[in-house]
C-alpha cells in the first residue's frame, strides 16, 4: 500500500526505521528483529541503504520481507552518492516486482575509506527524485532536517534546497532526528512558510545508551535540550537507569508531538523491538 493512502485513511502514521544486515550470516538475527517489530503493526516500516552501496540487494530483501511475507506496508531507502546512474532502474526494477510501493530517494554520504567505482552519479536527491518520478509506480519520500543539514550554510538555504526536492515529485518528507520539539515546530513553520506542503514524519530516536547519543548528535549535529542533558549527566555511570529515561523522554517528545498534530512519528528502533515496545506502551492516540 503506498503511505499517501494510508494518509487518507488515518491522520496521524507510526512508523519504524530499520537496518538491513551487511552479510548473509547476519540475516537470521536481523529478520528475527524485524519479524518482531511488525508484530507491533506499524503503519509502515522503512530499510535503510548502505552507505557504501554495497547492501542494496539486502535492503530489497528486508522490504521485501516487511512486505511480501509480514503484510506491512514497507519503504526502501536509495542513495545516489553510491549508486551509479546506470544501475539505479534496475533497483527499481527489482523493488517494484517485490511490490515494495513506496521509495526514500536521497543523496547519502560517501565513506572515508570508500572509493566510488567509475560512473555517472546523480548530485543531488533532487534529480534522483526526478529520475524516480517519471519511472512511475512509487510514492516518494524524502530526508529533511529541522536543525539544518550539515553541509549547508543556513536552515533558510537548505529549506530552499528542500523546496527544489519536494517540487520533483516529493509525496511525505521524514526529518532527521531531533531532540527538542520546539526547533521541530519552528522548521515546519518555516517550510509550510516556503510552500512545502508535504506530510513531514517526525523522526525520533530514542536514547538508549551513552555513546549512541554522543555518536548521534555529533554526526547529525542535533542539539540536546537540558532536560534530556540533566538525564544524561544523572545517568551517566547507571545504563540501566540512563535507558529507562531516555525511553521516557521519548514518549514525552512523542506524547507532545502527537498532541500538536504531526503527521507521523517515525521510530529509529536501531533494529530494537524492546526500545519499540516500551515506546508504543507509552504513547497516547
Ligand atoms: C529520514 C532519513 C533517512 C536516511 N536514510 C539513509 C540511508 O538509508 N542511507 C544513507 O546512506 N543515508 C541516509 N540518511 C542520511 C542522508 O543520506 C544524509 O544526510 C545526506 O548527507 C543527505 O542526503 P539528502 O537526500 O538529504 O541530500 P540532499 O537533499 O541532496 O541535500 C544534501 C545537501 O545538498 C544541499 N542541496 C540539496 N539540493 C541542492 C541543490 N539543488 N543545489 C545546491 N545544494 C543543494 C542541501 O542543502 C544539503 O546540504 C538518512 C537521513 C534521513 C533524514
Amino acid at each position: 500500500m503506498k503511505i499517501t493512502e494510508k494518509l487518507m485513511v488515518k491522520d496521524q502514521l507510526i512508523s519504524f526505521e530499520v537496518f538491513p544486515p551487511k552479510t548473509d550470516s547476519a540475516f537470521e538475527s536481523i529478520e528475527w528483529s524485524v519479524r518482531e517489530l511488525a508484530a507491533f503493526n506499524p503503519d509502515f516500516m522503512s530499510v535503510t541503504y548502505g552507505a557504501g552501496g554495497g547492501t542494496s540487494q539486502y535492503t530489497t530483501k528486508i522490504a521485501s520481507l516487511i512486505k511480501n511475507r509480514l503484510d506491512t506496508t514497507a519503504l526502501a531507502h536509495l542513495t545516489c552518492a553510491s549508486t551509479p546512474k546506470d544501475k539505479i532502474d534496475s533497483i527499481l526494477d527489482t523493488l517494484k516486482e517485490n511490490h515494495i510501493d513506496n521509495i526514500l530517494p536521497m543523496r547519502g554520504d560517501i565513506p572515508k575509506d570508500y572509493i566510488r567505482p567509475d560512473g555517472e552519479y546523480y548530485t543531488y536527491a533532487c534529480e534522483l527524485v526526478s529520475h524516480i518520478k517519471e519511472y512511475g509506480y512509487f510514492d516518494i519520500g524524502g530526508a529533511c532536517y529541522p536543525e539544518c543539514h550539515p553541509e549547508c550554510e543556513s536552515l533558510e538555504k537548505d529549506i530552499e534546497h528542500l523546496k527544489i526536492k519536494v517540487d520533483c515529485g516529493i509525496d511525505f518528507l521524514i526529518s532527521q532526528l531531533f531532540y527538542d520539539n520546539d526547533i521541530y515546530y519552528s522548521f515546519l513553520d518555516k517550510v509550510r512558510k516556503k510552500g512545502i506542503y508535504a506530510p513531514v514524519f517526525a523522526g525520533i530516536m530514542p536514547i538508549t545508551n551513552i555513546k549512541q547519543v554522543d555518536r548521534i548528535t555529533c554526526l547529525s549535529q542535533t542539539k540536546l535540550p537540558k532536560d534530556a542533558t540533566d538525564f544524561l549527566e544523572k545517568y551517566k555511570d547507571s545504563p540501566e537507569d540512563l535507558e529507562k529515561a531516555g525511553l521516557q523522554f521519548a514518549i514525552k517528545q512523542i506524547n507532545d508531538l502527537l498532541a500538536n498534530g504531526v503527521n507521523g512519528i517515525h521510530i529509529y528502533t536501531m533494529n530494537k523491538p524492546k526500545t519499540a515496545r516500551t515506546v508504543l506502551k507509552g504513547i497516547t492516540r
